[in-house]
This record gives structure tokens, sequence and C-alpha cells, in this order.
């Protein structure tokens, strides 16, 4: 079994506390590693290296070309490492192989993406006022506090060190005290990558009395955020401290259209895939499968058709399509929504309940659900489960499908099943959400923007706008006009 530590100024360490927390596999309940349960205590002190890492070190002041490469050898890294990172993300997070292997691939690749970005962070010059030179320059943001969930934890580590890097800052990444083990096997590959001591601090510990010191603290110029909307808030609040940046990536009750138009198909795979991949615990889940009346009976009855297909296991076994959830806690609030979606009058047309299979009784599995007639105003329809839970939502009119598509509090993502181009550019358009999918779900660039509208967050992570958010714009004049003004 694996003991991991924090990574601080350079350095591998236990808490000092001296706790630790057992980390398990949520798909049999086995305990798979030990990972330091760090308290505010050791959080201060990887503030006040990255702080002094920032003010007094030599990232900031490295040329881009060399943290781009800096961050190649993270890339490279992780590529070397790539089948123990997969193998221990599905342990740890319950996901199917193969999707943590696309995880650890897309990981390296972000990384490599910023890399190439480090050496295209440019100014602008204006000769404003006459007789001077005007010009800005984008500097790094100083110490980045960075809290990350359990659904994508090395990715998502990923999303966040590497545009953070590129641009010269230094950074304490908190991951989920549920899922931190690929997190701690980062800090290994940032460490022999030689990055100067202090650059990235990874310290695992709950998020209240470890994590929130982040958002707290004074000497944090900048907190970015995943996870829910509830911490999201809270972290907003505590942020103001300082008026610290802030970006905010977070939930999504996000709409997935399939029009009359469409490709049937296509519509049902991507209608599957878009509720289903990962367990559904995706913050862009498609899990309001809005549906023309005139196609709604195939596409229901070619779902029901294909969900056994849906195998459940564990990640690491041939052939499962489905992992456990997270935690039983989490299954429980997966379950409760499922007995809110029932008592409201939404009919149950598969799933809802256990797998009663032997080998699946110590995980926390839960069968994939659909629940069909789902009216707007149910809580299944607005309420973020986060888990294998669909709602299928039957529409007449476009003008119908776009106003129940916004009628939510969020607006992170979409999906669109058309073959007619001017719809599709038509109803993309009037969407309020962030990603926009037409005849595909859940497909994620490095190079493209990522983020929400509305309370689905805050800012944008990943592409060109992704490292924006790491940078501070200064403005310098130069007087090419020695005279003295004179006003006096
Ligand atoms: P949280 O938002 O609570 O957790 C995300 C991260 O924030 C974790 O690292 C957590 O630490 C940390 N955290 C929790 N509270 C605080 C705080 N006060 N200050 C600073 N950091 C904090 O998600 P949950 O795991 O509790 O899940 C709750 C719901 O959030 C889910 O059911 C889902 O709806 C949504 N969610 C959305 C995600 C997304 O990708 N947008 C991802 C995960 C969840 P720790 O857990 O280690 O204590």
């Amino acid at each position: 079994m694996q003991k991991y530590d924090n990574y601080i100024d350079g350095k591998f360490s236990q808490s000092k506390s001296g706790q630790i927390r057992k980390i398990m596999d949520p798909a049999n309940g086995e305990q798979i590693a030990t990972v330091p349960e760090s308290t505010k205590e050791d959080m201060l002190i990887a503030i006040a290296a990255a702080r002094k890492a920032f003010d007094h070190g030599p990232w900031r002041k490295t040329a881009a070309l060399d943290r781009g490469k800096a961050l190649f050898k993270i890339a490279d890294g992780i590529r070397a490492k790539a089948k123990m990172l997969a193998e221990i993300e599905t342990k740890n997070c319950g996901k199917p192989l193969p999707e943590a292997e696309y995880d650890v691939a897309d990981a390296a690749n972000c990384f490599e993406f910023y890399g190439g970005l480090a050496t295209k962070i440019h100014g602008e010059t204006m000769s404003v006022p006459a007789n001077s030179i005007s010009y800005v320059v984008r500097e790094p943001v100083g110490v980045c506090g960075q809290i990350v969930p359990w659904n994508f934890p090395l990715l998502m580590a990923s999303w966040k060190i590497a545009p953070a890097l590129a641009a010269g800052n230094t950074v304490i990444l908190k991951p989920s005290e549920l899922t931190p083990m690929t997190a701690l096997e980062l800090a290994k590959i940032i460490h022999e990558s030689g990055l100067p001591e202090g650059v990235v601090n990874i310290v695992s510990g709950p998020g209240v009395g470890a994590g929130e010191e982040l958002a707290i603290n004074k000497d944090v110029d900048k907190i970015a955020f995943t996870g829910g909307t509830a911490t999201g808030r809270k972290i907003m609040t505590a942020a103001t401290g300082n008026l610290k940046r802030v970006t905010l990536e977070l939930g999504g009750k996000n709409p997935n259209i399939i029009f009359e138009d469409c490709d049937i198909e296509a519509a049902v795979d991507g209608a599957l895939f878009g509720a289903f991949a990962n367990q559904g615990e995706v913050c862009s889940a498609g899990s309001r499968l809005l549906v023309h009346k005139s196609v709604h009976k195939q596409i229901v009855d070619g779902m029901l058709a294909k969900i056994s297909r849906i195998k459940l296991g564990h990640g690491l076994s041939e052939g499962t399509k489905m992992g456990p959830l997270i935690s039983s806690d989490h299954r429980e609030k997966v379950e409760s929504y499922i007995k809110i979606g029932i008592d409201e009058g939404a009919k149950l047309i598969c799933g809802g309940k256990r797998p009663t299979s032997a080998d699946l009784s110590l995980g926390n599995f839960l069968e994939p659900t659909i629940f069909d007639h789902v009216k707007p105003t149910m809580r299944i329809a607005r309420e973020e489960i986060f888990g294998p839970v669909l709602s299928v939502i039957p529409f007449s009119t476009e003008e119908e499908a776009i106003e129940l598509a916004n009628d939510s509090e969020y607006g992170l993502a979409a999906g669109i099943w058309t073959k007619n181009v001017v719809r599709a550019h038509r109803v993309s358009q009037a969407l309020r959400a962030g990603i926009i999918w037409v005849n595909n779900y859940h497909p994620t660039f490095n190079e493209m923007p990522w983020g929400g509208y509305k309370q689905s967050g805050h800012g944008r992570e990943l592409g060109l706008h992704g490292i924006e958010a790491y940078l501070e714009i200064k403005q310098i004049n130069i007087n090419l006009d020695e005279t003295p003004i004179g006003w006096y």
C-alpha cells in the first residue's frame, strides 16, 4: 500500500499534526493508500513557501522559453508514468480504465499546450500621447491557491497548475480528500522535472480546516476552484478579504437537445454518453435530455435497447463501462434524488437501484437510471444530481426547447442534435451556456475555453483565455519629451 507525502517547498513531508487519512477504493471498500491529513498549519507553511518562491525565487524571471521547456518535461513525465497513473486514478475514483487513460493523456497534453503558450504571452504598444511610448505588459498574478474536486483529479490539477506555471506564478494545490493520489504522484513528476523549490506545493487535506485557508489568506493573490456551486460561493466570499482574483468552475444541469431532424442513432449514443460517462459525475453531464415529441419514442426505445451495454464493474475489469460512485454518502445523495423523482411523479423507466450481483456488493454502485416524462418544474429537472440519473423532457417547438434549456440557474454546457446547419447555429447562439456541442457530447479541448454562464462559474479555464486568468495587465508610459512640464 502506498504512503503519500505532501509536497511543500521542494520537499516531501507528512502533516505537522502527524494525522493521516486512509484512501479507499470505491469499487470494493479496500484501503489503497494513506495520505497526510493536513491542517491549516501545513497550509500556512505551503503558502509561505509559495510566497517566498514568487517574491524572491527565480521562477517568475525565468525566460518564457525555459518555463515552456519545464512544462514539456512535466508532460513527458506524465506520459512516462501514464499506465501507473491511469490505474491509480481508476482505483481511487472508480472510473473505467479507458476513461482514466484518456484523462492522463489529456493531462500531459495540457502541460504541453501551456508549455507552448508560455512564449506567446505578448504585450501591446501605443504612442499616446505624442512624444511618448506606452506599452502593456502581462505579468504573473503571484501566489495562486488551487482547489480541485474528486471526479477528474489529475486532469483538474493539470488544468490548474499548467497555465499558472506558464504565466510565471507559484501555486499551492489542494486535491479532494477523497482522491488525492494522482495529484501527489504529479508532485513527484514535478519534483523530478527540476522546478525550483516552492514553485509548486501540493497539500492533501480537507476543504474545511485546510483548503479554506487558500481562499482566506492574504498572502494568496488568486484562488482557482472547481467543485460544487455552494462551495464556490463560500470561496468567493472568503476571497473578499484581500479581493483576490477568483475563477470558479462549478456545477451544471446541462440540456442535451434532440431535434426531430437529427441522426437518431447518433443522438441515442450521445444521450447515453452525455449522461453516464464517468458515472454521471461530471459538471457538464447532459443530465436534462430535451427531446422533440415526434422522435421521443424512438429516442427512449433506442436508449433502453442499449442501456444493458453499460456494464457495471471495477474500473480495472475488462469490459467495465461504469464504475462505482465516489462514496457511500454520495450514492445516498443520488438515491435520495431518485426517490424525489418517483415521489414527484416522473416515470422511472430503468435503473433506480443498486445492482444485486455479489461481486458489486462492497462498492458504491448504482444502476444507470432514466426518468421519462419529467416536468421542467421537478427537482430532478432543476438540481444537479451529479450521478447516473437522466431526466427526459419532451418538447414541441424549437422556441420551447430553447426556453426550457435556458430555464436553469446554471449555464455550463449544452448539446444540440440536428442535421440542419442553420438551426444548429441559431440554437447555439440562443443558448445561455459557455460550451455548446453540436452532434456530439463531452469532447474537451485544451485549446478551447472551458467555463460557464450564470451560477456555473466565473471566468474561463483552458485555451488562450485560461492563461489570461493567471496574468495581471500593467501599462507603462515613457515620456520622450525631456522638457519640464512647467505646471507650477
Ligand atoms: P465540494 O465543492 O465540496 O468539493 C470540491 C473541493 O473543494 C474539494 O477539494 C473540497 O475539499 C474543497 N472544499 C470543500 N469545502 C471547502 C471550503 N469551505 N473551502 C475550501 N475548499 C473546500 O464538492 P463535494 O465533493 O462536496 O460535492 C458536492 C457537490 O458538488 C456534488 O454533489 C456536485 O453536485 C458538485 N461537484 C461539482 C464538481 C464539478 O466538477 N463542478 C466536482 C465535484 C462536485 P474536500 O472534499 O477534500 O474536503
